[in-house]
């Protein structure tokens, strides 16, 4: 069904743009009305345009082979695009135009009525969100712009012909398409939480009591998040206050049946019988690193026994790593719970109410990891990556989670020192650097190391001006003091906003002497292992720079061993799972 629309509709200069005879001016959306799912592109193309229809010619094809992908037909959903008119020459839409035309998307919202939207593209993931990377933003479900005036969540996704411009990553593509589409249909099939939910605290010990007769158990914490800050950990600090452990939430199967709880994880009365519980039941963890991190603060130290985070990479799973993304799309588990939280997640609880909401939601979340792992497993049966997976993966997440706690021991006062010494050297050399040009203007200066030196810069792409890139200048340093004197300034300005600001400050809030990074076993595509600051650089690509360096200090009776790790997660990888041509590849040092 197309909706009531004027489709002679003047409110942008698109509808002045000139069109062949006989053809639509605006193309509306068209599907069932209402409708659970309403998906957006971008605008209509010449096809669309002369059908009046949306997505039409290759797109509308790949949208088809998607959508069979996910178990949808057309006649499933409400698709549409975000602006109705084809700008000329298929330009990017402008803010003009999409501003113009929102009036429609808000009145599509109104009459569809979606429980969920699926953008396909980035412009309008950016028109209705503000957000603009869809890699990073998939599997998470965004609030509509307030303009909108709708709770509607929105799930990111790529538009289908961005496949045409890249064959080669079509497989991949598609099946992301797919699973973002998919996650859109549990909102609409629904799904059932079938377990046993326990959160009065007077029930949870023989919640627990039932769940230490289990093989494994899946657990899951939640933890406060100082607002501001994309993370929190037990060593972050907020005038001088740590954040609050907030909840735990175990999970398991009691005679075939799922059982989880959860409950406050300062009741000591209900957290000395879990330390012993996850001592001598294996656990299971969507991101092992980060709960691990909080249970070993707390002194709990678990055997993990499964990871769904790393086991969905390691199976190439398209969806987006994240639990909310992954259970629904993998499991019985319903799309979109712990969407009713809002500002409660990362906040500690402050009533009654508050303190049941989240307490069910992390239950939930125990229980949607432990039936991830049960799907994952089956479908990593006999897989070569399983004795990497088992023998070294896991294993590697309680050591990382170890050193993550453990951080790295730091003269905070010599960061000082270093920090002031280079705020001087950056003031003086900039004078210098200034002086010897005559003017403040970056670009004077590249065109003055061009005249003194006698060199020609490379050019950048965008301007076609000469690059003044430490990379560009590097190969010219020896041949004038201009050149040298930028060298150290980008050199020194980088050390500064990198590392000894952000690391100053942080570790001057923390006041514990430790840089703590947090180590990440899955998502780089090379293999490597990766890893998180809450500011500034990593400890993991600590700089070559020796007067950083010296501000790494052993305590009294240690030693720190500095090392080349020479790849070795990708060696000792190849190793386990017998990858031969991997093996060939490091036997023969290429
Ligand atoms: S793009 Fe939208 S606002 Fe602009 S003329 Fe077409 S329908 Fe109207």
């Amino acid at each position: 069904m197309t909706l009531r629309f004027d489709s002679a509709c003047t409110r942008c200069l698109l509808s002045e743009c000139p069109r062949s005879a006989g053809m639509h001016v605006c193309v509306p959306g068209m599907g069932p009305v209402p409708s659970g799912i309403l998906a957006y592109g971008e605008a209509p193309g010449a096809k669309e345009e002369q059908e009046g229809r949306p997505f039409q010619g290759n797109a509308g094809g790949l949208l088809d082979e998607v959508l069979g992908m996910a178990g949808l037909t057309r006649d499933d959903l409400y698709i549409g695009s975000v602006l109705r008119c084809r700008p000329p020459g298929n330009r990017n839409p402008s803010t003009d135009e999409l501003e113009a035309c929102r009036l429609y998307t808000s009145r599509e919202l109104e009459a569809v009525q979606p429980k969920v939207i699926v953008t396909l593209g980035g412009v309008p993931l950016k028109a209705l969100t503000g957000k603009t990377a869809i890699g990073e933003n998939r599997g998470k479900l965004l609030p509509l712009l307030p303009a909108y005036r709708s709770s509607v969540r929105v799930i990111p996704s790529y538009h289908p012909a961005s496949i045409l411009h890249q064959p080669s990553i079509r497989a991949v593509r598609m099946q992301q398409i797919a699973d973002d589409l998919k996650l859109a249909k549990k909102f609409t099939d629904g799904g059932v939480w079938d377990a046993t939910i326990v959160t009065n605290p007077a029930k949870v010990p023989r919640a627990l009591d039932l769940l230490s007769r289990c093989d494994s158990l899946a657990c899951d914490l939640e933890w406060e998040v100082f607002p501001g800050r994309k993370m929190a950990w037990p060593w972050s600090r907020l005038d001088g206050r740590t954040p609050r452990l907030v909840s735990f939430g175990l999970a398991g199967r009691v005679d075939g049946r799922l059982l989880s709880c959860s409950f406050d994880a300062e009741d000591l009365s209900l957290v000395n019988p879990v330390r012993e519980l996850l001592l001598r039941i294996p656990s299971i963890y969507h991101n092992a690193v980060a709960d691990v991190i909080w249970l070993l603060s707390r002194g709990i130290h678990p055997t993990i026994a499964g990871d769904t985070w790393i086991l969905a990479f390691l199976l190439n799973i398209q969806s987006s790593l994240s639990l909310k993304a992954l259970a629904p799309t993998l499991t019985s588990v319903p799309a979109g719970w712990g969407d009713e939280m809002g500002d409660l997640l990362g906040a500690v609880p402050a009533t009654p109410e508050e303190w049941q909401q989240t307490k069910e939601y992390n239950a939930k979340d125990a229980v949607a990891t432990f039936l991830l792992d049960e799907e994952l497993a089956t479908r990593s049966e006999g897989k070569p990556f399983m004795p990497l997976y088992r023998e070294v993966l896991l294993p590697a997440a309680l050591r990382l989670s170890e050193a993550s706690l453990a951080g790295v021991p730091f003269d905070v006062e010599r960061l000082h020192e270093l920090a002031a010494a280079a705020q001087v050297r950056i003031k003086t050399l900039t004078t210098r650097i200034r002086d010897t040009v005559g003017s403040s203007r970056p670009m004077d200066a590249a065109y003055a190391v061009e005249r003194v030196a006698g060199i020609t810069l490379p050019r950048t792409e965008k301007t076609e001006r000469p690059s003044i890139s430490a990379e560009a200048l590097l190969p010219y340093r020896n041949r004038h003091p201009l050149v040298k004197d930028m060298l150290t300034v980008s050199k020194l300005q980088k050390m500064d906003g990198t590392y000894l600001r952000p690391w100053g400050s942080l570790l001057d809030e923390q006041g514990d002497q430790r840089l703590h990074s947090i180590y990440r076993l899955a998502g780089p595509r090379t293999g490597r292992t990766a890893a998180e600051q809450e500011r500034g650089g990593t400890a993991q690509q600590y700089p070559r720079w020796q007067p950083l360096r010296q501000c790494l200090q052993a305590p009294p009776g240690w030693k720190i061993i500095s090392a080349d790790q020479s790849q070795i997660e990708l060696r000792v990888g190849a190793w386990v799972v017998q990858e031969r041509q991997m093996l060939a590849f490091f036997q023969e040092e290429r």
